[in-house]
């Protein structure tokens, strides 16, 4: 059980006992580095809902097609200038603009404009572009937009002619509310020989080792639930 939990979360782990190694041999960076870490963390707290919440009513109110008609493939010189605008307006730091594009990009967004809204969120957002012009004058601004905004349409152009959304990484795996009572598991083993990626013996009873379910053993994780001679195992 507690080998499989440090099994699912390494990074974690990793950071923890690296945190605790600076600990021991300097304590004043350690603490440096807590403290930096609790400021970013706090920030996430704050972005993040707002942004999952955004995301989340986007997907549900924007249709499928006026996403593909506005930023799709097709959508050409005026799709880029939406992009833009988009990433400029936007609020929050990069890492709020990833769940946002992904949610884009699989409503039909293409790869170029998705870099270009990356880019734009990151290094010409309206408030940087205000401040600019207050501390470095009006033409340092300006001149670095244009630059910018051509830069980023070149990029956009490229990553969108080499990268091909068959090449970015599907969802494969889901979570699944998979059970097994034990007090009806006799520890046939039936289960772990099917599914050993999701099925363990703990103290001669069969326990679930992981809740989330590549889609290649959904198959495997389904047999394992018929052939169960107690009918132990539940999946939801
Ligand atoms: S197949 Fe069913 S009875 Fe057999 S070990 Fe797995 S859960 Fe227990």
């Amino acid at each position: 059980m507690i080998l499989s939990m440090i099994k699912k979360n390494k990074l974690l782990v990793l950071v923890v006992l690296v945190y605790a190694g600076i600990f021991i041999f300097a304590p004043e960076t350690a603490l440096k580095s807590v403290n930096n870490s609790m400021y970013y963390l706090l920030e996430m707290i704050q972005v993040l809902p707002i942004i999952f919440l955004l995301t989340v009513l986007i997907d549900a109110w924007i249709p499928k097609e006026w996403i593909i008609d506005k930023l799709g493939d097709k959508s050409g010189f005026m799709g880029n200038v939406f992009s833009i605008l988009l990433g400029s307006l936007s609020a929050g730091p990069i890492y709020a603009a990833f769940p946002l594009s992904k949610m884009l990009l699989k409503k039909g967004a293409s790869i170029t404009n998705i870099v270009i809204i990356l880019s734009a969120w990151a290094v010409i957002k309206v408030p940087m572009l205000l401040n600019e012009m207050k501390f470095l004058s009006i033409e340092f601004m300006a001149i670095r937009w244009v630059l910018t905004v051509v830069a980023i349409l070149i990029m956009g152009y490229l990553m969108g002619l080499f990268v091909k959304k068959k090449d970015l990484p599907e969802d494969t795996k889901e979570e699944a509310s998979l059970s097994v009572n034990t007090d009806y598991c006799n520890g046939c083993g039936i289960c772990i020989k099917i599914a050993p990626e999701h099925f363990e013996m703990v103290d001669g009873k069969a326990n679930v080792k992981t809740q989330e379910i590549h889609k290649e053993n959904r198959m495997k994780v389904k047999t394992t639930i018929e052939k169960c001679p107690v009918n132990a195992i539940g999946m939801e």
